[in-house]
């Protein structure tokens, strides 16, 4: 639950959005290449315990020998490239599968010394390996001065989710988990939210998982369940909602982009989705791999981003030269950004992208305060 900022957090939030917007809107710009890079994501295993229906991920036979150890991570992470970085997010596959989850996440700490906050993204069904891992995540979290959130994946309710997922009962232990996060968020030890990709099976019911949540207090984020080679989704097809069957997404995605229980800036998403969807614009909301973001595989390949093509094993290069390869750049610049960008449905809106935004996101709070009905009468 949110609580009210003080006003010296509201002055310090203005003065980095501002810092943010003038740096990657006048300065980033000009350079020639990228800054080092502040935000990343880690798949730490493509090893699951869901079947889960839109992705591909658990049919491979992921085995632990390729995933990164804690010993091979750290060395990895001793690249300048990384001495930037303040916004890591660890995933999988499940990362509480991993035995060692709490000493990965102990070396991000130790090697990356400007963490600010530090997230994990689980299904949720391994309510006692999570019980036992976050209190002592959570504390590394807190003595390295960074703040740990957790999203737990929740694609609908009852046996809805239980066919998603394939488990049976995945809904009840999630319910399991939330009570552990519940207890853990309120002890302090960290923060913690949901979030739904949007699916053919699970349209009908997000209604009803929106209420469910905001009924509990638990921020929910809905994303919409798109083709991603991370994900192996190839013949998945029948996952997503067919192209020329999205208006009942496109009414949802209204309703939240109106629905002034959201915040100001989740309303603004959602705006933007359907926007897109409807063929009206392309992306125009910053996204913080673009800013200077980087994804690390389970096994040393990196991508500047979850829509990159591979663009280098970190295992036998340094990380840097692989980043700042000039072939890369050129890719990045050109077919990433000029291409994958325009299409690619916003899923976060963190603070970094916020501040890149300012304007747009102060006139998405006026917006939102003040919708057209109250502005007119
Ligand atoms: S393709 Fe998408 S995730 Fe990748 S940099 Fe562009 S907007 Fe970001």
């Amino acid at each position: 639950m949110s609580r009210r900022r003080t006003p010296r957090e509201v002055i310090s939030l203005a003065a980095e959005a501002a810092s943010v917007w003038f740096d990657h809107n006048l300065v980033q710009p000009l350079r020639s290449e990228p800054g080092l890079p502040r935000a990343m994501h880690f798949i730490s295993t493509h090893r699951c315990n869901a079947r889960c229906v839109m992705c591909g991920i658990w049919k491979e036979t992921g085995t632990r020998a390729e995933e990164l150890s804690p010993e091979v991570l750290s060395g990895v992470l001793a690249d300048r490239l990384f001495s930037a970085m303040e916004f890591v997010g660890i995933s999988g596959g499940e990362p509480f599968l991993r035995d060692d989850l709490s000493d990965l996440c102990g070396v991000f700490l130790e090697k990356c010394t400007r963490i600010k906050r530090f997230s994990l993204t689980t299904n949720g069904l391994l309510t006692g390996r999570m019980s036992t891992a976050l209190p002592e995540i959570g504390e590394r979290a807190r003595g390295a001065g960074a703040l740990l959130d957790v999203s737990v994946s929740v694609h609908g309710m009852g046996e809805m989710l239980d066919g998603i997922y394939g488990v049976a009962n995945a809904f009840a232990k999630i319910e399991r988990t939330i009570e552990v996060l519940e207890e853990l968020r309120a002890e302090g030890q960290l923060s913690f939210s949901l979030n739904c990709v949007l699916l053919s099976e699970n349209l009908a019911g997000a209604e009803e998982l929106k209420n469910w949540a905001a009924g509990r207090g638990i921020p929910l984020s809905f994303v919409i369940g798109e083709h991603r080679s991370r994900f192996r989704t190839e013949g998945l097809d029948e996952a997503f909602v067919a192209p020329d069957g999205q208006e009942p997404l496109i009414d949802f995605l209204r309703s939240l982009s109106e629905d002034r229980s959201q915040s100001a800036v989740s309303a603004g998403k959602y705006r933007e989705i359907v926007a897109m969807l409807d063929g009206r614009k392309t992306r125009s909301l910053s996204c913080y791999y673009a800013m200077g973001g980087l994804l690390l595989g389970h096994d040393g390949r990196l991508y500047y981003c979850s829509h990159s093509k591979e663009i280098g094993r970190c295992l036998g290069r340094s990380p840097r030269e692989i980043y700042y390869d000039p072939k890369n750049l050129a890719y990045r610049r050109s077919d990433l950004f000029q291409i994958e960008c325009l299409h690619c449905p916003p899923y976060t809106r963190t603070r970094w992208e916020l501040g890149k935004d300012l304007p747009r996101t102060l006139a998405e709070i006026v917006r939102h305060r003040f919708p057209r009905s109250d502005r007119s009468s």
